[in-house]
C-alpha cells in the first residue's frame, strides 16, 4: 500500500481523454519522458515533444504559431514564431541573435521610447550602435548603407509611437535586400489585421503582444516572428531558451483568448479612432492632431498604401505646453491615464514625462514629441462618449 506521504506528492490523471475544446494553460515547469532513450531523443530533437518549459509549452506554441499564422495571413510568406515574455524581450532576443559587437543598427529617432533606450543603452553598451535617420528618404537610407557595411540591421516601427509617423515598409524592406541586410519591423501599433510587414518582405515582425494582440490589459508578452523558419527555431529560440526570456503559459494564454476579438476589435478601435481624430481637427485648443487615417497626415499615402485601415491610436498637440497638457489630462474622467495602449477602454498618456521621459530631449523634439502632446489609445467603448469626455477636459 503506497503511504499517504506518497500519495499527497505524486501526480494524479484523470482518465477520461475527451479533447478540450478551448486550449488548456499548461502549468508544468517540465514533461515526464517514457524511458531514457525518449528523453535523448526528445533533447536531440530526433522525436518533436516537449522537455523543459524555458524550451517550449504547449500554451506558449500555440500562441506563437497562431500569431505567425497571422502575420503571414493571405500572402505565400512562410512565417515561424516564438513568444517572449515582453515587447522589449522580443526585441532584446531578435537583436542580440542577429548581431555581434562591432555591427550597427540603422533605425529612426521616433521609435518607441524604451526600444530606444534598449538600442542605445544595453546594445550601446555592447560595441553595437546606432545610427539614424528618418527612412523617408529612400537615396539617404541607401548612401546610408553603401557607406557603412558594419550596419547589419534596419529596425523600424511604422506607425510609430506616439506621433503616428510612417514608413513605407516595401520601400526599406527592398533596401535592405539590395544591400543585403536585415529588416526588422515593431508592428504593434497596426497588428496583422491592419498591416502584414512579411508579406511586403520584411524579415522579422515583432510585437509587444501586451496591447492589442492580447487587447485586455492583463499581461505582458512579446514575439518575434520571422520568414526563416530554420533562423528562428535554432538561432533566435537559442537566445530565448539561454537568457531565459521565455513567455509563461498563464500570460500566453490570456494572449490567445484575447486574439479571438482581434479583427472585431480593431474594426471597432479604427471607427473610433477615426471619429475622434476628425473631431479633434477642428478645435481650436489643438494645434495638430496626429492619425494616419487623416488625408491631411504627413503620411496618409503611405499609411493607405499598407494598411487596409488606420487603427486606434491618435496623438495631439495642444496650445499652450505641458501646463495646459497636465489639465486636459486632469479633467479627463472617461479615459483612464495609464502607461499602455491596445486595451479595450481608451487610454490616455504623456508621453514627453513618461514612455519617452528617458530619452535625450534633442531626439524627443526631432521625433516631435513636444511637452503638449497627448495620446490617445482609442477603446471600443461608444464613440461619443470619449469624444464628449475629450471637448469636456479641453474647453
Ligand atoms: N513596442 C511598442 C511600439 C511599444 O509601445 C512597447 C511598449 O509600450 C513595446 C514595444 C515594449 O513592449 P512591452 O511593454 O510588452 O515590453
Amino acid at each position: 500500500m503506497t503511504h499517504i506521504d506518497s500519495l499527497v506528492a505524486r501526480e494524479w490523471t484523470d482518465p477520461k481523454t475527451t479533447k478540450p475544446h478551448i486550449l488548456p494553460i499548461y502549468a508544468t515547469s517540465s514533461y515526464s519522458h517514457e524511458d531514457l532513450e525518449q528523453s535523448i531523443r526528445l533533447f536531440t530533437k530526433e522525436e518533436q515533444g516537449h522537455v523543459y518549459s524555458r524550451y517550449g509549452n504547449p500554451t506558449v506554441e500555440a500562441t506563437a504559431s497562431k500569431i505567425a499564422a497571422l502575420e503571414s495571413a493571405g500572402s505565400t510568406a512562410q512565417a515561424t514564431a516564438v513568444l517572449t515574455n515582453s515587447g522589449m524581450s522580443a526585441i532584446h532576443v531578435l537583436v542580440s541573435s542577429l548581431l555581434k559587437p562591432g555591427d550597427k543598427i540603422l533605425t529612426q529617432p521616433n521609435l518607441y521610447g524604451g526600444t530606444t533606450e534598449l538600442l542605445q543603452k544595453i546594445f550601446g553598451a555592447q560595441g553595437i550602435d546606432l545610427v539614424l535617420t528618418d527612412f523617408k528618404d529612400a537615396d539617404q537610407t541607401e548612401s546610408i548603407l553603401q557607406a557603412d557595411p558594419r550596419i547589419r540591421l534596419i529596425y523600424f516601427e511604422t506607425p510609430t509611437n506616439p506621433t503616428l509617423s510612417c514608413v513605407d515598409i516595401e520601400l526599406i524592406a527592398n533596401v535592405g535586400k539590395q544591400y543585403n541586410r536585415w529588416t526588422a519591423m515593431d508592428n504593434t501599433f497596426a497588428t496583422p489585421c491592419l498591416q502584414r510587414p512579411l508579406a511586403l518582405g520584411v524579415d522579422f515582425v515583432i510585437h509587444s503582444t501586451t496591447k492589442y494582440l492580447n487587447g485586455h490589459g492583463n499581461g505582458i508578452a512579446g514575439v518575434v516572428v520571422g520568414r526563416d523558419p530554420e533562423l528562428i527555431r535554432e538561432k533566435i529560440w537559442e537566445t530565448l531558451k539561454l537568457t531565459g526570456a521565455n513567455c509563461s503559459p498563464f500570460e500566453a494564454w490570456l494572449t490567445y483568448q484575447g486574439m479571438k476579438t482581434l479583427a472585431l476589435r480593431m474594426q471597432r478601435h479604427c471607427d473610433n479612432a477615426f471619429y475622434i481624430a476628425e473631431a479633434l481637427q477642428k478645435h481650436p485648443n489643438i494645434s495638430q492632431v496626429n492619425y494616419p487615417g487623416l488625408s491631411g497626415h504627413p503620411a496618409h499615402s503611405i499609411a493607405k498604401k499598407q494598411m487596409t485601415r488606420y487603427g486606434g491610436m491618435l496623438s495631439f498637440e495642444v496650445r499652450g505646453g505641458l501646463e495646459k497638457a497636465k489639465q486636459v489630462i486632469n479633467r479627463m474622467t472617461f479615459c483612464t491615464l495609464a502607461p499602455t495602449l491596445g486595451d479595450v477602454d481608451t487610454l490616455v498618456l504623456h508621453p514627453a514625462s513618461s514612455s519617452h521621459l528617458k530619452i535625450d530631449p534633442e531626439i524627443r523634439r526631432e521625433a516631435g514629441i513636444g511637452d503638449g502632446l497627448i495620446r490617445l489609445s482609442v477603446g471600443i467603448e461608444y464613440a461619443q462618449d470619449i469624444l464628449d469626455d475629450i471637448l469636456q477636459a479641453l474647453d
